[in-house]
């Protein structure tokens, strides 16, 4: 696979490179130079592939000529070893349920399959390297638990302190070895600030191998292709032969891009659902034309989407040639404030027994809005990108209380293990330089 900038001043690279870099040095992203269809063969017999055979046949296509067959297959064992299941909600409308991973939301796919290739790639090299992130909440726990244990790479995650949920906090200092978490005095922003600081300086980057786990990497684009693929597979097996709709509700779009990616490759969609809470910037964008960041970004309950400019944009916008036209015809979009969110998981509770989180809630709600302008009969399905229970006290607020599964209640009676930092960045780098 060749990758290029989107921002076109920086060289092509290969994919090893795209990984270890995170962004090409002109600030774009990178984006493969080309994505091949799929032979017919493989969509017309997919019923009966496993989500691993799907994954792999996926991967290989764009990897196929990077990493030995034998090699790709041990990445997808190793990386895709949960389940995403599309469960019927209501007739026609069907959840796809990313939350079965280790951290319970859908950036374990991302987190996983790049620790796995990460890791794929310095076996030959034996290099030691030291991945550096921020993180608001979902991203650090699923980085955290991707990268756990994975030998030659330690992990460093600098969170706000008071500003992500027990839970959240507890997914990120619990695990111990190679993982290690700084709660920093400060915002979000002040942890991301840290962390850049740390990739320009010299002294630091000379002495460590640094690298970036952030969510524009390619690596963790790639593997959200599957479940998207997956899911058709699912649906077909089950017989429904209607044209699809995927909803997917978003905040940096990195998920919606890997959808997009999936149909590129073959995969049969009538259409994308943009479903977004207050932070409307691409459901603005797909009906006026303008694109128009918010600053500061709008916060919200479904609050993994608080995104007030989103960074996969210009891939989006590459997949479409650039061509606003081409993009309104695969993609549609909504936004819902907090009270539709809560009506929508109060009223399908009520009516199924079915209990959504906020930012799921965001994506059934495109999804029936869009059924309902459609006169032509269409399977619609929604994204579940986190189970509810990651956001307790919204859903005890809407649904009443529910059971929290086994994996995320456990968390909450083990020890924190953090070491508290001022959001400085001579503090930040004494302690890189004495602890890795
Ligand atoms: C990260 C996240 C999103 C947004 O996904 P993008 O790929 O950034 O659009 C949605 N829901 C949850 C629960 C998330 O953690």
């Amino acid at each position: 696979m060749e990758l290029y900038s989107t921002n076109h001043q920086s060289p092509n690279v290969g994919v090893e490179e795209a990984v270890f870099r995170g962004l090409p040095p002109d600030n774009g992203l990178y984006m493969p130079t080309q994505i091949k269809k799929i032979p017919n063969s493989f969509w017309d017999n997919i019923q009966y592939l496993s989500f691993q055979d799907i994954a792999f046949e996926i991967s290989n296509a764009l990897l196929g000529d990077d990493i030995p067959t034998y090699d790709l297959r041990q990445i997808i064992e190793s990386a895709i070893d949960f389940e995403a299941p599309v469960v019927e909600i209501e007739p026609n409308v069907y959840c796809l349920e990313l939350f079965h991973g280790p951290s319970m939301a859908f950036k374990d796919f991302g987190a996983r399959f790049m620790a796995a290739l990460m890791s794929h790639f310095l076996q030959k090299s034996q290099k030691q390297i030291h991945i550096l992130v921020a993180t608001s909440g979902d991203t650090g726990g699923a980085v955290a638990q991707g990268f756990y244990k994975t030998p030659n790479i330690d992990v460093t995650i600098l969170y706000p302190s008071g500003k992500v949920s027990d839970i959240q906090e507890k997914q990120l200092t619990t695990l111990g070895e190679n993982v290690r978490a700084l709660e920093i005095n400060g915002t979000f922003d002040d942890c991301q600030k840290l962390v850049k600081q740390a990739f320009l300086d010299k002294e630091l980057t000379d002495k460590f191998f640094l690298a970036s786990a952030n969510s524009i990497n390619i690596a963790r684009l790639i593997p959200q292709s599957f479940y998207y693929v997956n899911a058709y597979a699912q649906l077909k097996k089950k017989g429904v032969e209607l044209p699809l709709v995927f909803s997917v509700p978003s905040g940096n779009f990195g998920n919606l891009s890997a959808g997009i990616i999936g149909k590129k490759m073959g995969m049969p969609v009538e259409k994308f659902i943009a479903a977004t809470n207050l932070n409307n910037v691409v459901p603005e964008y797909l009906k006026t034309g303008v694109y128009k960041a918010i600053n500061p970004s709008l916060s919200t309950i479904s609050n993994a989407m608080d995104v007030g400019n989103p960074s996969n944009f210009p891939r989006m916008k590459a997949l479409f040639d650039n061509d606003i036209n081409e993009m309104r015809e695969s993609l549609i979009g909504y936004f819902y404030d907090d009270e539709a969110t809560k009506i929508a998981m109060k009223d399908v509770f009520g009516r199924t027994g079915y209990v959504m989180c906020p930012h799921t809630a965001v994506a059934y709600l495109g999804l029936k809005e869009y059924l309902l302008s459609q006169s032509k009969p269409t399977a619609g399905v929604f994204l579940s990108t986190a189970h509810y229970a990651k956001f307790l006290d919204i859903t005890q607020e809407t649904v009443g209380s529910q059971p929290v599964p086994e994996r995320l209640s456990v968390l909450l009676s083990k020890e924190k293990q953090a070491t508290p930092m001022k959001a400085d960045f001579g503090d930040f780098k004494n302690y890189l330089m004495k602890t890795l």
